[in-house]
């Protein structure tokens, strides 16, 4: 009688208690039952195999996912997106309201007052049109090397009529050490032809027509605006400004134009030019592009900034000693 087969049968052997066999083997017998077991074993296992092979059955069968959970689910290879819970969010907006308040804006102003209150603007001039030039070459320059050049420039050419008759390689030659010289030439030529042409040889006073000026965009036009005229159109953003603004919380912008446009509603208006250049002796002075002098800053309680270089103690958003 062949064995149980508990393979087939499906159920597993009791442990601890070997399964007897039923009949005693003989040992004169043994190589024949051996035989005829593994015969047996052997039928079984090819009855299991003929059977599996006559009625087969689809183990890899691929089950197949609704369409609505296939469109759902990951790309092969992509993570989705971890999702930013609104509790998530409010840290960040409670820290962005801190950062904006106006009472840490004024605090802000009133220490950027009290230590560059006489900052000036610092590029050397006689008049609105000198300073446009001044300012139109101080682009990727130093106000320090503009002052070098200008006052032998101003010398040969001191009007918006004269520099438009200018030959533009005697422009450049003189003007050679600020770099882009070509491209600066052809601007302050053009600003001469320009105000000579079509505004009667006077600097506009608008920001509309400055920004009809070759050379002239908002940055430069808001310089002449704010100190030739001290009209207060909108905050100047040079490189001091975008960096120390970002880094105070100020503004989040990634241009100098989105970062003005934050600026002006975030700084009373009254401030607008005297805060640029408080900001931009802060940043020649202090808060310096690498390494910022956070140990010596007045403004080291207010600021959060990621890449400060010391860290006083926990914020307060008052500034208080
Ligand atoms: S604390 Fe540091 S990073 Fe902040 S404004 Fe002052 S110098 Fe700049």
């Amino acid at each position: 009688m062949a064995e149980r087969n508990p393979v087939k049968q499906g159920k597993p052997a009791k442990r601890g208690k070997p399964a007897k066999p039923r009949q005693a083997a003989r040992p004169d017998a043994a190589p024949a039952q051996q035989a005829g077991k593994t015969a047996a074993a052997g039928s079984v296992a090819a009855g299991i195999r003929r059977k599996s092979d006559s009625k087969p059955t689809s183990p890899s069968k691929p089950k197949i996912q609704p369409i609505a959970k296939l469109k759902a689910g990951p790309k092969a290879g992509l993570k989705p997106a971890p999702r930013v819970s609104a509790a998530a969010k409010r840290p960040a907006a409670a820290g962005r309201r801190a950062a904006l308040a106006p009472e840490r804006v004024a605090e802000l102003l009133r220490r950027l007052h009290a230590e560059y209150g006489d900052a000036r603007c610092a590029l050397d001039h006689s008049s609105a049109w000198e300073l446009l030039v001044a300012t139109i070459l101080s682009a990727q320059c130093t106000d320090a090397r503009v002052n070098q050049v200008t006052p032998r420039l101003f010398a040969e050419y001191p009007t918006p009529q004269a520099m438009a008759a200018a030959p533009i390689e005697a422009l450049e030659s003189l003007i050679r050490t600020t770099g882009f010289y070509h491209n600066k030439a052809k601007s302050i030529q053009g600003a001469g032809r320009v105000i000579s042409r079509d505004f009667g040889g006077r600097v506009p006073q608008t920001m509309e027509e400055l920004l009809t000026v070759p050379g002239a965009a908002r940055k430069t036009a808001n310089v002449v605006l704010g100190v030739a005229f001290g009209k207060a159109e909108g905050v100047v953003v040079d490189t001091h400004v975008f960096r120390i603004a970002r880094r105070l919380g100020l503004a989040r912008g990634e241009t100098p134009q989105k970062v003005e446009q934050e600026l002006m509603k975030v700084i009373p208006r009254e401030h607008w030019i005297g805060f640029s250049h408080e900001l931009i002796h802060h940043g020649r002075a202090v808060c310096v592009a690498r390494r910022p002098r956070c140990a010596d800053c007045l403004l080291e309680k207010l600021c959060s900034a990621p890449d400060k270089s010391w860290q006083s103690g926990a914020m307060d958003p008052a500034g208080s000693e």
